[in-house]
């Protein structure tokens, strides 16, 4: 499990975007600070205070304030834990080299305050490498198409949700969803244009969700979601809403020609006294029944 960044229970694409370029940010981070940190030691080596690189606010393009800004902005989070570790350490390292190059000009370095500078730099490293970790980890559990949670994530994050039902009580809500005749969408206007629907609805049911709830990618062109405190006959209305402004999409083509899609619904609540698999299976099995009732609607 990420060590932080829970809140992204539904990373939108553009985050899963931002997600990967904050990695690249993190990366172009560490380079810089191995290159600082050579250039700073030799300085202490060569006994030349007046010729080291500076302190670390000189780490990365524009200096480490303007880098960390950056990545504050790619991941849209200044209050993670993650990045205030970051921030933290950073000062920890900054006021050590501070301390060693003004030594520098009086006296000689004892061991302990290089000592102290050297784990502030390794504990610096370190809560890159967290952050990176979380990031990473987050990145591997988004769907790359949509943005929304992979089915590899499902079981870790359900399973959460139902030890939570079980400590503090509380109904939750699952539904699948699955687009109706989607292959003929592909079939008459290519993949592309799937593809597209395929990240619309998504951005249509975010639109009705709450940011507790998750959507998972299950399949193709099926979707669960997990709506925590929400009993099966709420579920059905919310559902019902994402199921209206599906229905009422009209995806406009380059030909001129426009996109209609409808989408059915099976709705459970999830139960404690069973598996994850046994709620999803029920959700499933109402899905079907909205299949065989003629599609476009939602069955609980
Ligand atoms: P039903 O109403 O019974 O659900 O019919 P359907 O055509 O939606 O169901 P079917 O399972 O026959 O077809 C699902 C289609 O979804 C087939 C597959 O090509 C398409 N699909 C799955 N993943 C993707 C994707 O990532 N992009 C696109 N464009 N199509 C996808
Ligand atoms: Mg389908
Ligand atoms: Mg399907």
């Amino acid at each position: 499990m990420p060590d932080s960044f829970q809140h992204w229970r539904s990373a939108p694409d553009s985050q899963h975007r931002d997600i990967l370029a904050a990695i690249r940010q993190l990366d172009a981070a560490d380079d810089a600070q191995l290159r600082w940190l050579l250039g700073f030691l030799g300085g202490l080596v060569c006994g030349n205070a007046r010729h080291m690189p500076g302190g670390p606010d000189r780490i990365g393009p524009g200096g480490f304030e303007a880098w960390f800004a950056a990545l504050d902005r790619t991941l849209h989070q200044p209050s993670d834990p993650l990045l205030r570790q970051v921030a933290l350490q950073h000062r920890a390292m900054s006021d050590g080299a501070g301390t060693l190059q003004s030594r520098l000009r009086d006296r000689a370095i004892t061991p302990a305050e290089f000592d102290r500078f050297a784990d502030a730099v390794v504990h610096y490293h370190g809560s890159l490498r967290a952050l990176e970790r979380a990031l990473i980890h987050e990145a591997c559990m988004a769907d790359p198409l949509t943005g929304v949670w992979n089915r590899s994530s499902l079981t870790d994050r359900l399973g959460a949700e139902r030890d939570r039902m079980q400590r503090h009580g509380g109904p939750c809500s699952l539904s699948m969803m699955d687009l109706d005749h989607f292959k003929d969408v592909n079939d008459r206007h290519g993949h592309a244009a799937g593809d597209h629907v395929l990240r619309t609805v998504v951005d249509v049911a975010k639109r009705h969700l709450r940011r507790y709830d998750s959507i998972f990618r299950y399949g193709g062109e099926e979707f669960l979601f997990c709506m925590p405190n929400i009993s099966a006959p709420e579920a059905r209305i919310a559902m019902d809403r994402i199921r209206a402004d599906i229905a009422a999409l009209r995806l406009a083509l380059p030909e001129g020609e426009a996109i209609s899609i409808t989408a059915s619904f099976g709705v459970a609540e999830m139960d404690t006294h069973h598996s994850i698999e046994a709620s999803i299976e029920r959700a499933d099995r109402a899905l079907l029944a909205a299949k065989n009732g003629g599609r476009n609607q939602v069955v609980v």
